[in-house]
């Protein structure tokens, strides 16, 4: 895949008639939809009377559709800000996940707001950034997360990007995708910080397994960091991110911090 004259080369272009003038890009914004399909999502954001869109729509199999060229305006953002800009559609590129979002418990199931029933395996309960209370989220599969990622790579590659943000960061408290299922501060760590020139050392184990039958799971290294979700049930399976003292930073898959004391690695 490549950008020419601003759009996908590999990609269906199916154009928005919600897009304004050019834009000055150094921002991506990542969205999920809401919604029960990429195929009425994309509907929505190219219905003239709907006046929202977005550059890019990702499904959940990880297929692209571009609705508006990366140098046009989309309409995705709506009242935001960042620093000390407002009206971040005029510096960003909107990139919208198919995903329901929040989802209620309902005896075995977990229910999106438009009635859709999902099994447990594919809900996490987690706290969103903007929050202090744990609920449940759809996963994002990860064919959806890795092209997603390939896509920033891409912009990054052809735009200036300096900032990679959630919708729910450049409009906290009105909304809160892509939430807390999407590795957002992962995508920022490895697309925007990450020294490629060097390879990194490898000392840390990788992967481990909760070793009792309860983990705490924390928002910081230490006993005074909240608990992000519910303990860790044994054997979960951990991705080591960092070590600080006798914490692991982890994914499981939101980031968080464990004690290492706790976990079996391939190494103990
Ligand atoms: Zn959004």
């Amino acid at each position: 895949m490549q950008i020419q004259h601003h759009k996908l080369t590999d990609a269906p272009f199916k154009e928005s008639p919600n897009q304004g003038g050019p834009i000055t890009v150094d921002t991506i914004i990542i969205h999920y939809t809401g919604g029960a399909s990429a195929e009425s999502s994309i509907e929505t954001l190219t219905n003239s009377e709907a006046k929202v869109s977005a550059h890019v729509m990702v499904s959940a199999e990880g297929d692209i559709t571009q609705m508006v060229p990366f140098n046009a305006k989309a309409w995705h953002a709506g009242k935001s800000h960042y620093g000390d800009r407002t009206g971040m559609n005029q510096y960003s590129i909107g990139i919208e996940l198919d995903n329901p979002g929040v989802l209620k418990k309902s005896g075995q199931n977990y229910v999106s707001w438009f009635g859709r029933k999902y099994p447990e395996e594919e809900v996490i309960e987690a706290v969103h950034r903007n929050e202090d209370f744990t609920r449940f989220w759809h996963i994002f599969p990860e064919e959806q997360i890795n092209a997603a990622y390939s896509l920033c790579e891409l912009l990054i590659k052809n735009y200036d990007i300096k900032y990679l943000l959630g919708h729910e960061e450049v409009s906290p408290g009105r909304k809160t995708d892509p939430g807390p299922a999407f590795p957002l501060d992962k995508f920022r760590d490895k697309l925007l910080l990450e020294d490629r020139s060097s390879d990194e050392p490898d000392t840390l184990p990788g992967e481990a397994e909760v070793a009792v039958p309860r983990l705490n799971f924390r928002n910081a290294p230490g006993t005074h960091g909240q608990k992000i979700t519910q303990p860790l049930k044994k054997g979960t399976l951990l991705k080591i991110i960092r070590k600080e003292g006798d914490w692991y930073q982890v994914e499981a898959p939101v980031k968080g911090w464990v004690m290492s004391k706790y976990v079996k690695t391939d190494d103990s």
